[in-house]
């Protein structure tokens, strides 16, 4: 069996120095070029990036200059590369550094600025400040599953302790942040998803999954929760043209603030007018069932009967009857324009789609 090297095997770092790409925030020592950087390629490519690096950069050519600026106009010059947040947090935490009166030099002090995660954090203390520190990104999850040919995915918290462990067994102490982004550069042009070039990898003769010819089963997927069946009834209350929904908390855990349809769970089989009653007021009755709806939301599957129905005395502040043109307004659940769909012309946001067969052909008469 393959066993990873202790020490951190010179060959990385030599490919490093032969292969890098030429990314132009490698050219620069300075830690705002490179806080900046590792910023913006958050869930952005190294080819969209670059530019805006480079335009940001000589409008705010020092971290003093960017705080000083106005945030309208830090994202405007963001404009286009998505996230804004990012621009937002970047632009408070120049500020934070400029009255602390330098760059943090520590992972603690990284760490403690608005918008730095711990990848963020270590990626820029190590590549601007040498301390030796493991970073965790994507690619460097892929590449040290498959060496370490980890049985857990990097989700796990224990599986991710053992790849940072791994992570920072590889790191040369005199170059640690040249070895985090050798590690980072492997995973973006070698170790890929697919078809990994193992035979060019500098890595190859510690790595289990890539000796073994398995590379591609690496990383682990996070297992999927198990799907969750629930029965629900939703009642449907019309007024002429109209419909009662009703406004989703702001806490909610789920469709905060969305408008929804009366429901109610439907397990037991007993009658669902108290159970409508207790979440919404009034005194409902049940009409006959107008259709059978499945409808998918995260892990659940839900099996929907929907109920024409009838209220009185509901007298909350979130309540409301909305025709088609009223509801096209209004930030409705999926569901309630899955079922109201399938109910008649007049109901339907989509008045003029015809309804889906399924559906139809479950409708009464
Ligand atoms: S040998 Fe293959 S699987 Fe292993 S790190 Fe290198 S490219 Fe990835």
């Amino acid at each position: 069996m393959v066993s990873p090297a202790s020490s951190p095997p010179r060959e990385l770092l030599a490919w490093f120095d032969r292969h890098a790409r030429d990314l132009p925030w490698r050219r620069r020592r300075d830690p705002y070029a490179i806080w900046l950087s590792e910023i913006m390629l958050q869930q952005t490519r190294v080819e969209v990036v670059i530019p805006y690096w480079e335009r940001f950069l000589s409008r705010f050519p020092t971290v003093e200059e960017l705080a000083a600026a106005g945030v309208e106009e830090v994202l405007a010059l963001w404009s286009g590369l998505g996230y804004y947040r990012r621009a937002r947090q970047l632009h408070a935490a120049a500020r934070e550094v400029v009255a602390a009166g330098a760059f943090p030099r520590t992972l603690e002090g990284w760490l403690a600025l608005p918008g730095i995660g711990p990848y963020t954090a270590a990626a820029v203390a190590s590549i601007a400040f040498g301390v030796v520190t493991p970073v965790l990104d994507g690619n460097v999850e892929r590449v040290l599953s498959r060496r370490l040919a980890l049985a857990d995915s990097p989700k796990v918290s224990t599986a991710r302790r053992r790849l940072l462990d791994e992570g920072a067994a590889l790191l040369d102490p005199s170059r640690p942040g040249d070895g985090n982004q050798a590690l980072m550069e492997l995973g973006a042009t070698l170790c890929l998803p697919r078809r990994p070039k193992c035979l060019l990898c500098p890595l190859a003769a510690g790595c289990r999954a890539g000796t073994a010819g398995t590379a591609e089963s690496y990383p682990v997927a996070k297992p999927k929760r198990a799907t969750e069946k629930r029965r629900l009834l939703v009642a449907v209350v019309e007024r002429g043209a109209e419909v009662l929904l009703f406004r989703r908390a702001e806490d909610s855990a789920l469709l905060a603030g969305t408008w929804e349809l009366p429901w109610a769970e439907a397990e037991s089989g007993g009658p669902a007018e108290p159970a409508l009653a207790a979440r919404y007021g009034g005194a409902w009755t049940l009409g006959p069932r107008l259709a059978e709806v499945r409808h998918g939301i995260t892990f659940r599957d839900l099996e929907v009967a929907v109920h024409r129905a009838e209220v009185a005395g509901v007298q909350r502040a979130e309540a409301g009857w909305f025709d088609a043109a009223g509801r096209a307004r209004l930030a409705l659940s999926s569901l309630v324009g899955k079922v109201l769909g399938c109910l008649s012309p007049a109901s339907s946001p989509a008045a003029s789609a015809p309804p889906a067969r399924r559906f139809r052909s479950r409708r009464p008469g």
